[in-house]
């Protein structure tokens, strides 16, 4: 399935000189939504994933799917201030200004296999530190997952050694 025609391209969002790929019309089509879910499932299907993660707030729509199809857990990695239990946190480099990832301290136990998912890879910069929370509890990361790949701003190099899965890339 030729999953480019539900992505819509929205110039200067969320800032002048970005091109914004709109996901919505993905996940508004039943069609595209379940095959999206399935295929990136299916990849993952033998690699024995106890836990997805995801990144609030896109990752959720899919993270939370795939968990339910791969009979795994979910886990969410959150902005500052969300969850309410203890958390570790990380600071990192967006593209424009810093940002935070918090995730539950107990989300896991050590070596439980867990798939990392988001809805984009652009820089990297987002999914290095989910990494780094996720390992700093001493879970393995099994994967990442992402609906979309921006191939141009190199986010691949960041966390090039995990398997990493996508089903559209953009150069
Ligand atoms: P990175 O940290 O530069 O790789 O940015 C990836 C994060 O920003 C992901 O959590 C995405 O949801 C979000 N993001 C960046 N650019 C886009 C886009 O064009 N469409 C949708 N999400 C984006």
């Amino acid at each position: 399935m030729d999953l480019r025609k539900y992505i819509r391209d929205i110039p200067d969002f969320p800032q002048k000189g970005i091109l914004f790929r709109d996901l919505t019309p993905l996940m508004g089509d039943k069609d595209a939504f379940n095959y999206t879910v399935k295929e990136i499932a299916d990849h993952f299907r033998t690699f024995h994933v106890d836990k997805v993660a995801a990144i609030e707030a896109r990752g959720f729509i899919f993270g939370a799917p795939i968990a339910k199809e791969l009979g795994a857990g979910f886990v969410p990695i959150r902005k500052p201030g969300k969850l309410p239990y203890e958390v570790v946190r990380k600071e990192f480099q967006l593209e424009y200004g810093m940002s935070i990832l918090e995730l539950h301290k107990d989300a896991f136990k050590k070596g439980e296999r867990v798939l990392m998912i988001d809805d984009l890879l652009a820089t990297g910069g987002t999914a290095l530190a989910a990494s780094e929370l996720v390992e700093s509890l001493g879970a393995e990361i099994v994967g990442w997952g992402f609906v979309v790949i921006l191939k141009n701003l190199k986010g691949e190099e960041k966390i090039g050694k995990y398997h990493i899965f996508s089903l559209v890339n953009f150069d």
